[in-house]
């Protein structure tokens, strides 16, 4: 068997190119390493999916899921560890099989870089959250805190200064890594805190979150601020490693792709997340996955 697309990744990139795949006539798998859906599955609710006014992330995949199995598109739970050419053809390598495809998807998205610190994990959709465009909404006018010092914590903090009570900027040097405007921005904002040179040592609560303890890098001190949310924002660590063979990677690790999805290998594309850009969201993912999936399609009409 030979498949028109091996889609590697079941998150919202992933399974929109399988519809849209499917639906162009092509026969399509998407291998998928741990649980369809991706990161969506962690926000409780989505808000800001276009004709859509609210739906959990768990429900929302499942629905994507349906749709691309309806229409034909083959699923798989399987760890991709590489791909190699053959004859013209993408043999993707997996831990225990090998799927040929005539062109493949890159669709792999990123994880969000934890803080590894006592409460992250057990609090994670009961206050703890790694997206603030998510679920910053539900935090309106209660006292939340913002964790780094990147472009994302800016912008998040900026975002969540118009619903919430009071944000706190919470970041482990005393200099932002992200733009100096919108750090000079959010300090003339009355309802944002800069509290610098101070990690997460925990993060408190019992089943929701009711605070986090910090320490001064400089002189050692802890201190506990009370508040409902964390919103963590240390960067993003993508998954691409095993595809250096075949595409080229930026600095950070994404697969090198503008907006055409097209990658630097022939036959492959990248989705999402994954890839080289500047807005990572849902509408984006899925955006994405259309863009991939045609632009696959229209290779194989140029191959046959
Ligand atoms: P980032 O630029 O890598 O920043 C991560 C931040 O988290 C840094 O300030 C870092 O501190 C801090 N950090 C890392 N590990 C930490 C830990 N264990 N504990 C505490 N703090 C930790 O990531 P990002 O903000 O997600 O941005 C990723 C890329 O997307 C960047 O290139 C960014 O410019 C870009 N971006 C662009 C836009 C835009 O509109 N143009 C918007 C968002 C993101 P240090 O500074 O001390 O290393």
């Amino acid at each position: 068997m030979i498949y028109d697309i091996g889609i590697i990744g079941g998150g919202t990139a992933g399974m929109t190119a399988a519809v849209y795949g499917q639906r162009a006539g092509k026969q399509t798998i998407i291998l998928e390493a741990m649980n369809y859906g991706g990161q969506i599955t962690a926000s409780s609710c989505v808000e800001n999916y276009p004709g859509i006014e609210s739906i959990s992330g768990a429900e929302f995949s499942m629905k994507l899921l349906d749709q691309a199995v309806r229409l034909g598109a083959e699923t798989e739970l399987d760890q991709v560890t590489g791909i190699r050419g053959e004859n013209g053809i993408q043999v993707i390598q997996t831990t225990g099989e090998e799927y040929a495809c005539r062109t493949v998807i890159l669709a792999t998205g990123v994880t969000h870089r934890h803080l590894d610190v006592e409460g992250e994990e057990r609090l994670t959709g009961a206050g703890v959250s790694y997206c603030a465009t998510c679920d910053g909404a539900f935090f309106r006018g209660k006292d939340v805190a913002v964790i780094g010092g990147g472009n994302t914590a800016l912008q998040d903090a900026e975002f969540l200064s118009n619903y919430c009570r009071k944000v706190y900027l919470v970041h482990r040097r005393d200099e932002f890594r992200g733009e100096t405007g919108l750090a000079e921005r959010l300090k003339k904002k009355e309802n944002v805190e800069f509290v610098l040179s101070a990690v997460v040592k925990k993060i408190v609560g019992e089943n929701m979150v009711e605070g986090v303890v910090l320490e001064n890098r400089k002189n050692g001190e802890e201190m506990e601020i009370a508040l409902s949310g964390v919103f963590i924002a240390v960067g993003q660590i993508p998954q691409n490693q095993v595809f250096t063979d075949v595409v080229q990677l930026d600095e950070a690790g994404f697969v090198k792709a503008d907006e055409d999805c097209l990658t630097t290998g022939d036959g492959i594309f990248a989705a999402g997340d994954c890839r080289t850009k500047k807005v990572r969201q849902l509408t984006t993912a899925a955006a994405d996955g259309a863009v991939a999936a045609l632009a696959a399609c229209r290779y194989l009409s140029t191959q046959e």
